[in-house]
């Protein structure tokens, strides 16, 4: 599979969840998947809330996308210069590599664990 098929399939991907979010909220309906973790320990991961914040966010709730899951929230445009970087690495390469490496990934897992235990301290 070519480059511009495999963007083009994570665009597609894109446009099916963000259409199914945009339309189900899920405070209100039980069709979206519940969360393991959460589910069998009583315990927040960190990525507990991301629904309600993605559906926050494509109504322009942005205050209650960042009381959703105020992590992910502010890692959101990391997240989208890690996909730019890597769809276009081989012009950035520079960037890329950085973004890449052990120290980088290490101190985002650092940031996730601090995050979890946070936000089950405090109830965030
Ligand atoms: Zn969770």
């Amino acid at each position: 599979m070519d480059r511009r098929n495999k963007i083009l399939i994570v665009v597609l991907c894109l446009l099916l969840v963000g259409t199914i979010y945009f339309f189900v909220d899920p405070m209100k309906h039980s069709v979206l998947p519940k969360c393991i973790v959460y589910t069998l320990t009583g315990y927040k991961c960190p990525g507990c809330g991301s629904q309600r914040m993605l559906h926050a966010i494509m109504h322009g709730d942005f205050i209650g996308a960042f009381k959703a899951n105020a992590f992910l929230f502010c890692m959101l445009p990391f997240l989208a210069g890690y996909c730019y970087l890597e769809i276009y690495h081989d012009k950035h390469e520079r960037f890329y590599d950085f973004f890449t490496t052990g120290k980088v990934v290490g101190a985002i897992l650092v940031l996730v664990a601090i995050w979890t235990v946070v936000r089950n301290l405090w109830g965030m």
